[in-house]
């Protein structure tokens, strides 16, 4: 792996996922090889570490941001927080409504998960609509967090998601 086109190159589409008509971008293929992964995570902490914020938080996205946010939030010695889908989270929770391409979903965060004017970042695989992360953001916002920064291994430009969210979008790749 010498460059973002070597990880780019492991990358595939899978027509047709995960209903007919939807090219899915598929990123597992990346984590059979740990020198993309070593790559890509570089990339994001060179990039937060250029930015001079101490984060406090990693706020990664069920599921596949669970893959990203543990290893981020390791390199920045900060802490890891998932936002997960409805009724998979112990204890007090606090939630949020988002619309997905069929209907509503719900994000919850454990409410003692972030404490007031944390630094935050939220991280996940892709962003396409921006709906997800949006959502993601709001719940940091509940809990007095601020977000710093959104964070994806790729952003599918043609949706224009960073209109979205309320504060900067970095992506290692732009489809
Ligand atoms: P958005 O809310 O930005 O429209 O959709 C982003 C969410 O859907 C992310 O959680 C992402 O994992 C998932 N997603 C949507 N399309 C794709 C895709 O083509 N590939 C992958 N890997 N994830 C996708």
């Amino acid at each position: 792996i010498k460059d973002i086109q070597d990880v780019r190159n492991l990358m595939r589409t899978v027509p047709d996922f995960p209903i007919k008509g939807i090219p899915f971008l598929d990123i597992l293929p990346i984590f059979q090889n740990p020198k993309a992964v070593d790559f890509i995570i570089n990339c994001i902490v060179d990039h937060i570490n250029s930015t001079k914020e101490k984060i406090d938080v990693v706020v990664g996205l069920e599921a596949r941001g669970f893959l990203f946010g543990p290893i981020v939030a390791l390199r920045l010695n900060a802490a890891f927080v998932p936002a997960r889908k409805k009724g998979k989270l112990p204890g007090n929770t606090i939630n949020v409504e988002y619309q997905k391409e069929y209907g509503v979903d719900i994000f919850e965060m454990q409410e003692d998960a972030i404490k007031q004017d944390q630094n935050v970042i939220v991280i996940d695989d892709l962003m396409a609509t921006g709906g997800t992360a949006e959502a993601a953001g709001k719940l940091v916002k509940k809990l007095g967090g601020k977000v710093l920064e959104y964070v994806f291994l790729v952003e599918l430009a043609v949706f224009d998601g960073y209109k979205k969210v309320d504060a900067p979008v970095y992506s290692v790749l732009k489809y």
